[in-house]
């Protein structure tokens, strides 16, 4: 491994101080990296791997960002709290989308160690992004061309995506936040501000080479979960049963009033560049007599522009039956 100085800090001002380049923000590396650490379990392996070797590495873990609070109808999770600890907090037990997505996650170890913030900002998994030997990868070096393209595809995105990146957007549990209209706090050397997280991450089709729209030295501090008052669930479909990233999810937020869909949202992992807020499905549900023909509409015009290769040809198809299934099971409408 790379040799890299590592340094602790106790304080949210220091965190940022401490980041003086753009590295969190780009997927491209400067010789003179600096980068967060948390749980590790993803930034470890960059560098282990030779994909991502910072001069310095700040460790945040420790900060004092551990805290799960219920302010009024919304949930408060600091970035260092693990992913075990909010799957078992007693406000997310009435709150499946939220739940699920946490425990269908990667494994019990990996989540007694992941924070919730690396999570969100978790690099994608593209097997030619983590092989340094290969030479072709846009997000790596940006203009080299995209070795996925005509490569193994069969986990790579079909929506935000094109012919210059189909990296696909790994986290589970933000896909449950774009469909909870979650937030996230940001601290950084000019200030606090709070975004949508539907608003964090950029699509591989508008800039390859930048993963999420942070500035130089912020730091994800909390996110903002709004405890719903409708029904929700979350379904991920992966090649094994446990221990394996989404080949398709759904996340799904609805409350029916006399059968007709009064609130419905839904976030789509598996397919996306980014958590995927799948807001043209939202639009035909939105306000009409659910049915199974209606989710069938739905899910189709969501997928319509999907972006395929050889490698991905099978995922519009299995992200519309992902979608119709949960959109089922939420609602309990069947017909
Ligand atoms: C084998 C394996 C299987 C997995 N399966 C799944 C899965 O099925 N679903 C899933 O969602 N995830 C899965 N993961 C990913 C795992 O959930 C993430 O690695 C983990 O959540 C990252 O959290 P961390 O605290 O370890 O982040 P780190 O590795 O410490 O950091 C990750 C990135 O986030 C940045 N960062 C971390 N915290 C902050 C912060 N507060 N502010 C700004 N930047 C920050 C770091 O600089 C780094 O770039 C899997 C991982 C492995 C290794
Ligand atoms: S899909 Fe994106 S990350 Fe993967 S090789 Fe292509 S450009 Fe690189």
């Amino acid at each position: 491994m790379h040799p890299f100085t590592y340094t602790r800090v106790d304080d949210v001002d220091a965190a940022s101080a401490a980041v003086t380049t753009d590295a969190v923000s780009r997927a491209v590396q400067q010789p003179d990296d600096t980068v967060f650490i948390a749980g590790g379990t993803t930034q470890l392996d960059l560098m282990r791997d030779g994909v991502w070797s910072p001069g310095t590495v700040v460790d945040i873990s420790r900060l004092p960002l551990a805290e799960v609070t219920v302010d009024g109808d919304t949930l408060v999770v600091g970035a260092a709290v693990t992913m075990a600890e909010l799957a078992r907090h007693e406000a997310v037990a009435g709150v499946p989308v939220l739940r699920d997505s946490l425990l269908l996650a990667a494994s019990p170890q990996l989540r007694a160690m992941a924070t919730i913030g690396g999570n969100v900002l978790q690099r994608t998994r593209c097997r030619y992004f983590r092989d340094p030997e290969v030479t072709q990868c846009n997000k790596r070096r940006p203009g080299s061309g995209c070795a996925a393209i005509e490569g193994t595809a069969r986990t790579h995105a079909v929506l935000g995506v094109d012919a210059g990146c189909i990296a696909v957007h790994a986290s589970d549990l933000a896909v449950a936040l774009v469909a909870l209209d979650a937030r996230v706090r940001l601290h950084g050397p000019d200030g606090d501000r709070t975004i949508p997280v539907a608003e964090l991450h950029v699509r591989a089709d508008d800039d390859p080479a930048r993963d999420n729209v942070l500035r130089p030295g912020e730091l994800v501090t909390h996110l903002e979960v709004p405890l719903p008052d409708a029904r929700s669930g979350y379904l991920k479909v992966r090649d094994r049963a446990s221990y394996e990233f989404a080949l398709t999810s759904a996340a799904v937020v609805a409350r029916l009033e006399d059968g007709v869909l009064a609130h419905v949202a839904v976030g789509l992992g598996g397919v996306g560049s980014v958590p995927w807020r799948a807001s043209r499905a939202e639009e035909v549900l939105r306000g009409r007599v659910a049915s199974l023909a209606l989710f069938e509409e739905a899910a189709a015009a969501e997928l319509a522009d999907a972006f395929t290769v050889p490698g991905t040809a099978f995922k519009p198809e299995l992200a519309r039956r992902t979608l119709v299934r949960q959109l089922r099971d939420v609602t309990g409408v069947t017909a």
